[in-house]
């Protein structure tokens, strides 16, 4: 336990005499109460328990060797070895040389012979003893964590570039454990075990590493940072620490990044930054517990830090443009253009054109997805009044939802500002709602899509077979198309020309009484085969690539002239 250096008790630092002799206890409280607030005990179980019950206000303890019921020596052992005294200085009283010899080797700061010296020179012993311990425990304070015994962030970098001085030809690998899902477990189990299973993977990692010459440190809440000889696989070891994490009552998993054979050019915390990218590589990962850096993953990182950092001004400068994709529907004899699907493009200054692939993940993942969206739906709905004017029939617009935007309170007000705005008819702007957006948090996202359902906007279920709902939620769910997933066109055409799956999935649509659209279609036979098998709509290569708007508009006119 860490005891407080400021322990004062009515003003005054508190110490203990331990003595059997009366006239020593009276006179060793006359030289000190003055200065300290004076404990006294007889024997040594009286001293212990004195000590069990002030061990956070005790500064130090006078100790005689020869007591009843419980020995110095004895009592010193049992302090020695209890975290809560373990750092209170203890010293010695007695008339045997061989005791003080002893005594310091079971770990006394000092001793005082008997006879008494005079009382100036036992202040002064008392008063050193004290100052070294404040010290040793304000050093310790910073230098260690308190709650693993690991060192903190600070040391912890020093003492690998000390290790580095002193081992400069070693091979070293920097890593980053995180305990996986750490912010669920304090949700689910509170401060108290959370603190219990750091303290576990910290034992953990100390009983895994302590054999080789290496580093620890708890770096942040679970984050510990491992500095050592390189090795060529970590996958053991990490489940060998999930593993030492017993008595808990669930399973802790841990990932860890590894900077494998660090450039010792590299400042210290830029190895252990690569390790922490490559740890977060794998956050979400349920089957990889490791994961190596390499300049690509800090490239990738870099790539999405900057894009990040450029987002607000490529809004603002309309870098974003919307694409059209056509699709056509295909049910009478001829394919006719029908609707088209919104897909963005970021036109960078220096990058050139980056496909969403590249961003659309990262801005879910950091919310920049909603204004992003806002603005591709806002341009879609501009588009559409635009074109009812110019072709004289509305040619509808399909636009992307992600998962995150339908938890949005704000999210029907925003269509139906933007509805106002263009004036556009609702059933015009359809919404392609992700699969498996309906899957998790089922009930939420079904309320949320019947409201934009009642408001009149047509609703896709889009990359359809992708996210396993059921077929009795599927009979439940607000939609008024069913759009499938491109695997299905992939995997019917491309491998065994099976299209058994594609049948049942429009079997499935007819008994919603919805229609089946189906995109990625890139070659006639894939068209005239899902026409066959009573597909609806088309939309993939075959007939176009998403286009930019004055493109998607000259074939408008193409199909209608
Ligand atoms: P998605 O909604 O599944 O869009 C279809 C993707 O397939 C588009 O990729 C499209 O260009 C591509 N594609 C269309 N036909 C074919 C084909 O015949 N063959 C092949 N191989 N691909 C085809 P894109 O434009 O790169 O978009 C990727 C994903 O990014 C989209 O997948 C969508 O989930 C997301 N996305 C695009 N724009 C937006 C947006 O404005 N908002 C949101 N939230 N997501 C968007
Ligand atoms: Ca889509």
């Amino acid at each position: 336990m860490k005891r407080s250096t400021d322990n004062y008790v009515d003003g005054k630092r508190q110490i203990l005499v331990a003595d059997d002799e009366f006239i020593n206890r009276e006179m060793l409280e006359n030289i000190l109460c003055d200065d300290y607030n004076v404990l006294k005990a007889e024997d040594g179980e009286m001293a212990y328990d004195l000590i069990k019950q002030n061990c956070n206000t005790l500064s130090l303890i006078l100790l005689d060797l020869m007591m009843p019921k419980l020995s110095g020596l004895d009592l010193l052992s049992r302090l020695k070895e209890d975290p809560d005294s373990r750092s209170i200085p203890v010293i010695v009283l007695t008339s045997d040389q061989e005791s003080e010899v002893e005594s310091l080797r079971k770990g006394a700061a000092d001793f005082i012979p008997k006879p008494y010296p005079e009382p100036d020179v036992i202040k002064a012993r008392i008063s050193r003893s004290i100052e070294l311990a404040e010290d040793r425990q304000i050093i310790s304070a910073t230098e260690r964590d308190e709650l693993t015994g690991l060192f903190t962030s600070e040391y912890f970098y020093r003492y690998v570039d000390q290790f580095d001085k002193f081992h400069p030809a070693s091979d070293m690998d920097a890593v980053c454990v995180d305990v996986n899902h750490f912010h669920i477990l304090s949700e689910r189990f509170g401060m108290s075990k959370v603190s219990e299973i750091l303290r576990s993977v910290a034992d953990s990692l100390r009983n895994v590493f302590s054999s080789s010459n290496c580093v620890l440190c708890r770096m942040t809440a679970d984050t510990f940072l491992v500095y050592c000889h390189h090795r060529d696989d970590y996958s053991n070891i990490i489940e060998k620490i999930s593993s030492g994490c017993v008595g808990m009552s669930t399973t802790i998993k841990l990932r860890a990044g590894v900077y494998a054979s660090c450039d010792k050019k590299l400042d210290i915390h830029s190895r252990f930054i690569r390790a922490k990218i490559a740890a977060d590589k794998i956050r979400n990962n349920y089957s990889t517990f490791v994961s190596t850096f390499d300049e690509a993953l800090l490239k990738e990182e870099l790539f999405s830090e900057q894009l990040v950092d450029e987002f607000p001004k490529a809004l603002e400068e309309k870098q974003f443009k919307v694409f059209f994709q056509p699709k056509y529907d295909i049910r009478g004899d001829k394919p006719v253009l029908s609707s088209a699907e919104a897909l963005v493009r970021w036109f960078h200054p220096t990058l050139g054109m980056i496909s969403p692939g590249a961003f659309i993940p990262l801005f879910e993942g950091n919310g920049l997805i909603a204004q992003l969206d806002e603005y591709v739906w806002r341009r879609s709905a501009e588009k559409i009044t635009e074109w009812k004017e110019r072709f004289g029939r509305p040619v509808p617009v399909s636009v992307n939802l992600s998962r995150a935007e339908m938890y949005d309170p704000e999210l029907v007000n925003t269509f139906e500002k933007i509805v106002k705005d263009t004036s556009i008819s609702p059933k015009d702007l359809y919404l392609e709602i992700t699969e498996s957006a309906y899957v998790r948090d089922s009930s939420q996202i079904v309320d949320r899509v019947s409201q934009l359902r009642e408001h009149g906007f047509f609703i896709e279920m889009d990359d359809f077979g992708s996210g396993y709902s059921s077929l009795n939620m599927i009979s439940e769910l607000p939609i008024d198309a069913l759009k499938l997933d491109m695997k299905f066109i992939r995997n019917a055409f491309e491998k065994q020309n099976d299209t058994r799956m594609i049948s049942i999935v429009i079997d499935i649509a007819e008994y919603l009484g919805v229609p089946v659209i189906a995109e990625g279609v890139e070659t006639e036979e894939q068209y005239l085969a899902l026409k066959k098998l009573g597909c609806a709509i088309i939309q993939g290569y075959y007939f176009s690539k998403p286009l930019p708007a004055e493109e998607f508009e000259k074939k408008l006119q193409e199909s209608i002239s």
